[in-house]
């Protein structure tokens, strides 16, 4: 075989410059010229997008009309260096040059550091393992997978089969159909009904409750350390370890969802194995990839449970080269550089600052993962004010806005949003009155 050919692939003269950029194939727009184009080839289920990003430094980014944002929101708790970090994008670069995608016929020295990094981060004991998928809800199929498993094989022989999941009121795992039906919303689950049976939904926070729901039918309970999407909600420490607790006792699985709360996002690498809870299964995605698309699943230990073994899962990009090489860029940053400390640090300046805002009723600060209400159900009103103002946030509720910034922001980023934020409240409250008046 002859393997001396052309190494670069571009000697057919199809590839000119070496050096293109992404505005070669897509050619160039004003914010409202690529709007038209947009809503005539996309499909609607994002409704209509805020506004059109071309190009991000950090925590800031800036749209197709040159306007520049301080994102507060960090693709939703993604961005976790920011935009286009230059050791991450430096090491995304040279693995892709190098090599790219291979299948997992094969594996890579980036997929197995990564799993091994994710191991000891986690402080899980001898004998876990990790799955690697491209998403939060790919993570959580995984996971619902796993739960079924367990249900099977330790279904009594004469008795009640195993197969209840327990999830919670307000939860959010995905919205492929197993993580949807984890998901707790009826908007999100109604038009794609039925649902994959066997999942219960309980009340939040509620240890009698699940005392209650705790049988001999449950596979597994799946909780969130804090519900993100439910705008910012804990689950106590008293619960967390009543869910540990109860789970075993049941001999179910207790899975934790840290897509959004896992990876450095709380000021702790994950939320429930800082406050002492080692699960069964622990999901992440989001900010693992530093904005490069990865989830995984850890599970932990032996445990009471089989893993899926060979044929019983997969996926055809998960875990590849490049994705994991990014997880692992990521990880060697926010390590290196200290970047936790950062996240408490500039999670108290806000906690601190947001308190004293009027109109703010409360606040759930848990790093840079951080939540406030405010006492009219303007907070869309308030997301539409900071886009004018050059600030990026969230409104997963109608009385409460979600911050969820890059994990390196400085508090000086901080202190300019908190100094902004009262004229906004003005604005949004203004905008509620003039729309009740019409
Ligand atoms: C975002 C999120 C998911 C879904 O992740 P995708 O990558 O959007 O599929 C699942 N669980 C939690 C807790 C999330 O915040």
């Amino acid at each position: 075989m002859n393997h001396a050919h052309d190494e670069t692939g571009a000697g057919n003269g199809l590839l000119s410059n070496v050096n293109a950029t992404a505005a070669a194939v897509t050619g160039t727009g004003t914010s409202a010229q690529w709007l038209a184009r947009y809503s005539d080839s996309l499909m609607g289920v994002f409704g209509s997008p805020q506004r059109v990003l071309v190009r991000g430094a950090g925590a800031l980014v800036w749209d197709a009309d040159g306007k520049e944002y301080l994102d507060l929101l960090g693709g939703i708790a993604v961005n976790a260096l920011g935009h286009a970090h230059p050791f991450v994008t430096s090491v995304i670069s040279s693995q892709l040059a190098t090599l790219g995608h291979v299948s997992n016929f094969f594996t890579s020295p980036t997929q197995i550091a990564l799993a091994e990094k994710l191991l000891s981060l986690s402080q899980a004991p001898t004998g876990s393992k990790v799955f690697f998928a491209n998403s939060g809800t790919e993570a959580n199929e995984a996971a619902f997978k796993l739960a079924r498993r367990h249900g099977k094989v330790h279904s009594p022989e004469n008795g009640p089969s195993r197969s209840t999941i327990l999830a919670l009121e307000g939860a959010f795992h995905g919205r492929s159909m197993g993580a949807l039906a984890l998901t707790a919303k009826q908007a999100y689950r109604e038009p794609f009904e039925p649902m994959p049976a066997g999942v219960r939904h309980i009340p939040f926070d509620d240890v009698e409750a699940l005392r209650a729901a705790m049988d001999e039918t449950v596979a597994a309970l799946v909780i969130e350390p804090i519900q993100g999407e439910a705008g910012v909600r804990p689950l106590s420490l008293e619960y967390l370890r009543a869910a540990r607790e109860l789970t075993r006792e049941a001999g179910a699985l207790l899975i934790l969802d840290e897509v959004q709360t896992g990876v450095g996002r709380t000021g702790e690498w994950f939320a429930g194995t800082a406050a002492g809870i080692v699960p069964d299964a622990m999901t992440l995605a989001k900010g693992l990839g530093g904005g490069f698309p990865i989830g995984a699943m850890i599970t932990f230990g032996e445990g009471p449970s089989p893993l899926l073994s060979a044929g019983q899962h997969g996926t055809t990009f998960g875990g590849n080269p490049v994705a994991t090489a990014a997880a692992l860029a990521t990880l060697h940053v926010l390590e290196s550089a200290n970047v936790l400390a950062n996240v408490r640090a500039v999670s108290a300046r806000f906690a601190e600052g947001l308190t004293g805002i009027a109109g703010v009723t409360q606040v759930r600060a848990h790093g840079l993962l951080i939540g406030f209400d405010v006492a009219e159900p303007i907070a869309a009103g308030i997301v539409t004010a900071a886009l004018e103002a050059g600030f990026i946030i969230n409104a997963p509720k109608p009385h409460t806005v979600r911050l969820a910034p890059p994990l390196n922001l400085t508090s000086q980023q901080a202190g300019s949003f908190l100094a902004a934020l009262p004229a906004l409240i003005e604005t949004a409250l203004a905008a509620q009155t003039l729309q009740g008046e019409s």
